[in-house]
């Protein structure tokens, strides 16, 4: 392996860490990738079935476009691994993380009527990528769940041509997607999104108290 990748693995299983600790990534649950290199496309991706508490970087591997393993012995890479290659075809991101919080779980399947999400009027959105006021209006869109990964992948890629200006989306009933040019960028887009899912979503719940 490449200085690069083990670098890449390094800071990924990092941040794996960070947001088990946060409850954002619990058992196996969640994934993550960052790119190695584009031409091919080489992407660092967390392998199936580990704990994300424990992932160490030796349970990283390098796959293909067509999420195909091709420098690391054993190990499966996560079954999302199509959705996270689409994102970086789409996005032209350099990382892709995704989290299942109780929070973001929730909101996916209460919005789901409305398909998808908006967040506005909250400084937290600033540290999105391109946002320079807290009006800004993000629309967090909601696609439904499914195991067949090559339609998933298709509907994940329909969603981000409608909604361009999109940070990240929700799987129903699943978990939170979200990209950034580099690793640090996805980061910290999962943690904005993640305290702004969690404030909404504690909001309602003392208004429904209060009522
Ligand atoms: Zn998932």
């Amino acid at each position: 392996m490449s200085e690069d990748f083990n670098e890449i693995a390094g800071g990924l299983a990092a941040v794996a860490r960070g947001f088990h600790a946060r409850g954002w990534l619990l058992g196996t649950s969640g994934n993550l990738s960052a790119v190695v290199q584009r031409e091919p496309l080489r992407i660092a991706m967390s392998a199936s079935g580990v704990d994300k508490g424990e992932l160490r970087p030796e349970q990283v591997l390098s796959i293909d476009e067509g999420a195909r393993v091709v420098s690391h012995d054993g190990g499966k890479p996560s079954d999302e691994s199509l959705l996270h290659i689409r994102i970086v075809k789409e996005r032209g991101a350099g990382a892709v993380l995704h989290t299942h919080s109780v929070w973001n779980t929730i909101l996916s399947d209460l919005y789901a009527a409305q398909g998808g999400l908006k967040i506005e009027g909250y400084e937290m959105l600033k540290g999105l990528q391109g946002v320079r006021t807290h009006e800004h209006a993000e629309w967090l869109p909601i696609v439904e769940n499914s195991q067949d990964m090559t339609t998933l992948a298709d509907t994940i890629g329909e969603t981000l041509n409608k909604h361009k200006a999109a940070h990240g989306f929700l799987l129903r009933r699943h978990g939170l997607y979200s990209w950034g040019d580099n690793l640090a960028q996805a980061k910290r887009h999962i943690e904005i999104l993640e305290f702004l899912l969690e404030t909404i979503g504690r909001t309602l719940r003392i208004r429904e108290q209060s009522i």
